[in-house]
């Protein structure tokens, strides 16, 4: 029977990565929630509502009517990508810009409202792997099974580093540290919904995982 699965966790602890292959595994519909947050800060740079210094949240809040977000699927990569406007994205949104601001963007309420809203309807058939921060507290309370993965903030520090220089990136290790270490500071210390572990989720460390580990683990506790 299909059941919604939250994964939730800190920056960059691969939580993405599991939530995709479990959603493959299961032929379930996979949903990566941070893509969403990415994609409105996107639009709020393009439209200089936050910089470096200068947050004009009203203006972002104003302009929400206007984002429109879809997921659609690559078959050729085996996963759904974000367009924002009916534009692909995926790329943008995946860089160091965008993550330096997506944590400020996250805190306003309005935001969240709109984004959780939207990630409901995309669960309510159920079947749904679904990744972020607030996923098992907020969007989805009543999931039958919610992780929570940890990891310590090197070894995160670290995957980032490499995913975004094998990208091509032009970034040193010690900006991807700072921001991994900004960005779980923001997500957990925010007034609307922080980054907290539902009591009914189910904690994995992964700093000594591999990959094909994690996975063994997470994919025997789902068809337990
Ligand atoms: O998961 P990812 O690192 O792509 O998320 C980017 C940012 O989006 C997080 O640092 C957090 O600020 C925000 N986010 C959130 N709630 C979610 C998913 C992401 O606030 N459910």
């Amino acid at each position: 029977k299909n059941i919604t699965i939250a994964i939730d966790g800190f920056s960059s602890t691969g939580k993405s990565t599991i939530a995709k292959q479990l959603a493959k595994e299961l032929k379930y519909v996979y949903v990566d929630s941070g893509a969403m947050y990415r994609a409105v800060t996107l639009y709020a740079m393009q439209h200089n509502f936050i910089s470096e210094h200068f947050f004009d949240r009203d203006k972002l809040i104003l302009a929400l009517d206007k984002i429109n977000l879809q997921f659609k699927f690559n078959a050729t990569l085996g996963y759904a990508e974000m367009y924002l406007n009916h534009k692909n994205v995926e790329n943008e949104i995946r860089g160091l810009e965008v993550s330096k601001f997506v944590s400020k963007v996250s805190e306003v309420s309005e935001v969240r409202r709109k984004l959780v809203e939207q990630q409901q309807q995309m669960g309510k058939n159920k079947g749904v792997v679904m990744d972020g921060r607030d996923i098992g507290t907020v969007v989805f309370p009543n999931a039958e099974l919610k992780f929570f993965i940890t990891a310590s903030i090197e070894k995160r520090a670290q995957r980032r580093f490499k995913e975004l220089i094998l990208k091509g990136d032009n970034v040193t290790f010690d900006e991807i540290l700072k921001n991994v270490e900004y960005r779980d500071h923001i997500d957990s210390t925010r007034k609307d919904s922080p980054l907290i572990v539902a009591k009914d989720a189910i904690e994995i460390d992964n700093s000594e995982m591999t990959l094909e580990e994690q996975f063994d683990k997470i994919y025997g506790i789902t068809i337990k």
